[in-house]
């Protein structure tokens, strides 16, 4: 479905031309919106010779007219230029090809209308063509034919139907990215119905029944109803002006410029980047923050201009801004846009959005910023992939999906070539690369190509797993991250160097700095794949580099050696944890205990691990046997103190190997049953 807006100088016969051609009257029906008596779109459609139907806008009012132009933020598939034989090129003529210049509508075609007027002179008829020629020379509509019309005697008007069909025949088909976008240019309520939104949508089609979601706002609300020239339909398609009854929403909860949307397929900003081409008759140059006011889709909002590559941008003058917004608004990479300074009231100039959500301020002539947004305009899918992911990272694919406006089928084949040259990676546990993908294209011409990746050969099971992926980085992310956790675990075994890591969340905040915060999942993939590149031992609580191993100074090591004799000379009554920590310090005893080179059984007591184990094999023995212990028993036994033996017994009653009863202890059911491997 294409739709056609008129354009032209008021009063050149457009509303006429519009009625002659299609036999509906723009103007009754615009009373008819004003009084919201009808949920009629309020806009005309016309049958062309070849069947085709084509939606026709045309409304009053120079606002209007660019609201118009941006309608279904694609922009409309051609204009109709109107410009009255009798008067020729007027100041608004002028106006509105300029306007269509900038958001490079370049189908269309000029109706010379009302010739009844100068019939008796071809000479003059020739002298408007030229003139219209003249003023069309350089701009986006330079090769639109010229069709002279009357709609008073309808003469020329099936040629100009003939000559509107051919126009069209030449624009591509709208896209269809399975991401449906319906600016709201209308809400109303109907008796009966409830709200009703009107727009042109573009991107997807929707369906009767469909969740939707209302951007900015985050209201969800249920397609009850969809119509398009009057006739109730199921599934409306891309490009079509389309009614949509909404459940579940008041129509004060909706606002023009709003867009209907899947839920979580669109998120609002208040920054956008954007190419910015100023009129050729601008008369005085845009400066770096100046207030102008942003049209885009059916939205308008008042806005900053951030000039990223120049002081200031002149008349005809194109360049790179940020804009700041005054409230969000949904809008997508591509979208064209007019800018206008609100008094005087006049257009200063329009572009498309490069890129809707670079999440911060751009630094003022920056290089590499300009080379990401030419990079980002150049509209190459890898690129764009790459420069979403860079804006979110660490992400999921279904994220820069989402942040990439890219379609699901240009966004795998980027991703997947992304990923063979390793400009991307993957960090999930268990990612293997789809089958198609690891063959070497040079060596095997064979198989099918890069090209080819995501339009089927690609299971459908390995698409569902590349969009389910969770954690991607850019290369650079990824060695810049590397980097930094080397830097960092260095500096923590420097300054502990008997500890066996760095503890994990310790780890996390570290690495993900201030700005971030990291899912765990995400942390732990990247653990996972730090550990794959062999970085890093990943020791469960704690983390090390991969070659860290503990180790004593001589002193410590003399410190130690002369305690583990007073452990070998009384085993079964060792040196305390205090006396410990006095012979060798907190740190290094804790390192003792980090290492299984001594067991702590209590408070205050430890043992050597094979003493340990020894007791503990002797008292399952014994329970083994006879059934029962008591402290007293163990403290025989052993030749120690109660103080060890009754640590010891709590210890394995703790562990679930014993349980107490009175004075005894018994083995607790299944407590004995894998005694080695209890320490
Ligand atoms: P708009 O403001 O561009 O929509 O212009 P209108 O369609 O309202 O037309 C302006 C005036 O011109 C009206 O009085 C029309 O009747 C008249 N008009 C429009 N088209 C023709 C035409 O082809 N021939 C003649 N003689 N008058 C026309």
């Amino acid at each position: 479905m294409k739709v056609i807006g008129t354009a032209g100088h008021v009063d050149h016969g457009k509303s006429t031309l519009v009625l002659a051609l299609t036999g509906i009257d723009p103007d009754r029906l615009a009373e008819e919106k004003a009084r919201e008596m009808t949920i009629d779109l309020g806009f005309a459609w016309l049958t062309l010779p070849d069947g085709e139907t084509v939606g026709v806008i045309d409304v009053p009012g120079h606002i209007d007219f660019i609201k118009n132009m941006l309608a279904g933020v694609g922009g409309i598939d051609a204009a109709l230029f109107v410009i009255a034989a009798d008067e020729g090129v007027m100041p608004q003529t002028r106006e509105h090809l300029a306007i269509l210049d900038l958001l490079q509508v370049s189908a269309g075609v000029v109706a010379l209308t009302m010739i009844d007027m100068i019939r008796n002179d071809p000479d003059w008829l020739e002298l408007v063509q030229a003139d219209v020629s003249e003023a069309l020379e350089g701009t986006a509509l330079a090769s639109a034919p010229i069709v002279p019309v009357s709609a008073r005697t309808g003469q020329g008007l099936d040629v100009l139907k003939a000559t509107i069909a051919g126009v069209l025949s030449q624009v591509p088909e709208r896209r269809d990215t399975g991401k449906p976008r319906l600016p709201v240019d209308r809400a109303f309520s109907v008796a009966g119905f409830g709200t009703v939104v009107t727009g042109t949508l573009s991107d997807g089609a929707l369906e009767v029944g469909q969740e939707v979601e209302l951007v900015p706002s985050g209201l969800r609300a249920r397609v009850r109803g969809l119509q398009t020239h009057k006739q109730k339909l199921e599934r409306a398609v891309p490009g079509s002006r389309v009614a949509v009854n909404l459940s579940g929403v008041s129509k004060e909860q909706v606002n023009r410029g709003d867009v209907v949307a899947l839920p979580g397929a669109l998120r609002p900003t208040v920054l956008v980047d954007v190419t910015l081409r100023m009129v050729s008759d601008l008369a005085k140059a845009l400066e770096h923050n100046q207030p102008v006011d942003f049209y885009c889709g059916a939205a308008e909002v008042e806005a900053r201009t951030r000039l990223l590559g120049a002081e200031s941008l002149g008349a005809g003058e194109t360049g790179w801004v940020q804009l700041r917004l005054a409230r969000p608004v949904a809008v997508q990479r591509g979208d064209r846009f007019i800018l206008r300074q609100a008094s005087p009231s006049r257009t200063l100039g329009g572009g498309r959005v490069v890129n809707p959500y670079p999440g911060r301020r751009w630094r003022r002539f920056r290089p590499e910023v300009l080379a990401m947004l030419r990079a980002l305009e150049s509209g190459d899918p890898p690129g764009i992939f790459v420069q979403a992911l860079r804006r979110e990272e660490p992400a999921t694919y279904g994220q820069v999906l989402a942040a990439s406006s890219l379609d699901k089928t240009s966004a795998l084949d980027a991703f997947l070539q992304l990923v063979r040259e390793k400009h991307v990676v993957v960090l999930d546990k268990d990612w293997v690369a789809p089958a198609a993908f690891d063959v070497d294209h040079e060596t095997s011409p064979g198989v099918p190509s890069a090209e080819s990746w995501g339009k089927g050969t690609i299971s459908a099971a390995d698409k569902q797993r590349v969009a389910a992926l969770q954690s991607l980085l850019t290369a650079e992310t990824w060695a810049e991250l590397q980097q930094r956790l080397q830097v960092i675990l260095a500096g923590f075994h420097r300054q502990a160097p008997l500890r066996p890591g760095m503890p994990r969340e310790e780890l996390k905040s570290r690495l993900q700095g201030k700005r971030q915060t990291w899912s765990l999942r995400f942390f732990n993939d990247l653990i996972g794949g730090l550990v794959a590149e062999g970085l890093v031992g990943d020791e469960g609580a704690v983390v090390r580099l991969a070659d860290h191993e503990a180790r004593l100074s001589s002193k410590q090591q003399a410190d130690v050696d002369r305690l583990f004799k007073l452990f070998a000379a009384t085993p079964y009554a060792p040196p305390t944890v205090p006396e410990c920590i006095a012979a060798v310090g907190d740190d290094v005893f804790q390192w003792l205990l980090d290492s299984d080179r001594l067991v702590r059984v209590g408070e205050d007591v430890v043992f050597a691990p094979e003493i340990y184990e020894a007791m503990l094999q002797r008292i399952l023995e014994h329970l083994q046997t006879t059934g029962s212990i008591t402290v007293a028993q163990v403290r025989d036994t052993f030749g120690t103190s109660r103080k060890y033996a009754l640590a010891l017994m709590e210890h394995l009653d703790a562990k679930h190997i014993t349980r107490r009863v009175g004075d005894e202890r018994v083995l607790r059911k299944g407590g004995a049953t894998n005694p080695s491997g209890l320490l």
